[in-house]
């Protein structure tokens, strides 16, 4: 396989092939986010696309059941763009069971649900949405480029189509002043998307970015681990989902905590106080970006 530049996936797709359809983030503002900086936004060319495919195919034989379609939002890709790249993978890999993707709130429903239910039929079946927060004054800050409203109609969006939605909500965004807006706010969204699967990741200053600035300037200040905590456990004593699993236990996180809501919701709250009480934090050496 060719990449260009670094390549960022979710924990999840940690066995998938990773297949490059775009470069970079045709967004790329995030204050936060230093993932796609050094690259300027293009879509890959769709024949060197399919000559990877087809490498593939040559090197891992029929038997990849799992592809992630890389980098920030190859979801922008028009559907006729995106089907030609899952013909082609359902053909070199006749057991495919899933091609998941970075996908935005417009993009998602800047497709009719007619072409997400044909997509998600020929395998595109799950997106990862990075909610971030759900305070718009929040979102306005980090430059996310969307609204919290814009992101609920966009997960139910895919939803309705049969895709699954996996929702990544970012602790500490809002500093140590709006920890609670943060906390509350996304809960609230949270349950209005009802996602299939939720990650909640911790906020991780990363030097040369506008967060690193505004660091510095004191206009953001990262909560303590403890207040990480205690976000993390306000946002699950709001949050009201049906059915969902939970993750944060990424590499980023201090308490890492794993389970279903709204089922383990308790024990995930005890375990956050146990942690706030007896100060049990992943030291900083432990924590990845
Ligand atoms: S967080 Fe996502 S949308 Fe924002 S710049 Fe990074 S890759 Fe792009």
């Amino acid at each position: 396989m060719r990449y260009v530049g670094n390549i960022f996936r979710p924990p999840s797709e940690a066995d998938s092939l990773l297949l490059q359809a775009t470069i970079g983030c045709s967004h790329n503002r995030c204050t936060f986010c230093a993932m796609y900086r050094d690259k300027q936004f293009r879509v890959r060319r769709l024949e060197e696309v399919l000559e990877d495919i087809a490498a593939a195919r040559e090197y891992h034989g029929p038997d990849v059941r799992r592809v992630f379609l890389c980098d920030g939002n190859a979801f922008i890709l028009p559907t006729p763009h995106l089907l030609r790249i899952l013909t082609a993978l359902e053909q070199a890999f006749p057991d495919l069971q899933r091609v998941g993707v970075y996908a935005n709130a417009r993009d998602l429903v800047s497709k009719p649900i007619e072409e997400l239910k044909e997509l998600a039929g020929h395998r595109l079946s799950l997106f990862y949405l990075g909610l971030e927060s759900g305070s718009d004054a929040i979102l306005r800050q980090i430059d996310k480029g969307a609204t919290a409203d814009e992101m609920v109609a966009g997960v139910r969006h895919g939803m309705a189509a049969g895709m699954k939605s996996s929702v990544i909500f970012l602790l500490g965004l809002g500093g140590r002043k709006q920890w609670r807006e943060n906390a509350i706010d996304s809960a609230k969204v949270v349950s209005q998307m009802n996602p299939n699967y939720l990650s909640a990741l911790t906020v991780t200053v990363v030097p040369g970015t506008p967060l690193a600035r505004q660091q510095r300037s004191g206009e953001f200040e990262l909560p303590e681990p403890a207040e990480f905590a205690a976000e993390l456990r306000l946002f699950l004593e709001r949050v009201d989902v049906k059915a969902t699993v939970f993750r944060s236990n990424h590499a980023s996180n201090y308490v890492p905590l794993d389970g279903r809501l709204p089922k383990d919701k308790e024990r995930l709250v005890t375990e956050l106080t146990e942690a706030i009480k007896h100060h049990r934090f992943k030291p900083e050496y432990l924590r990845g970006l």
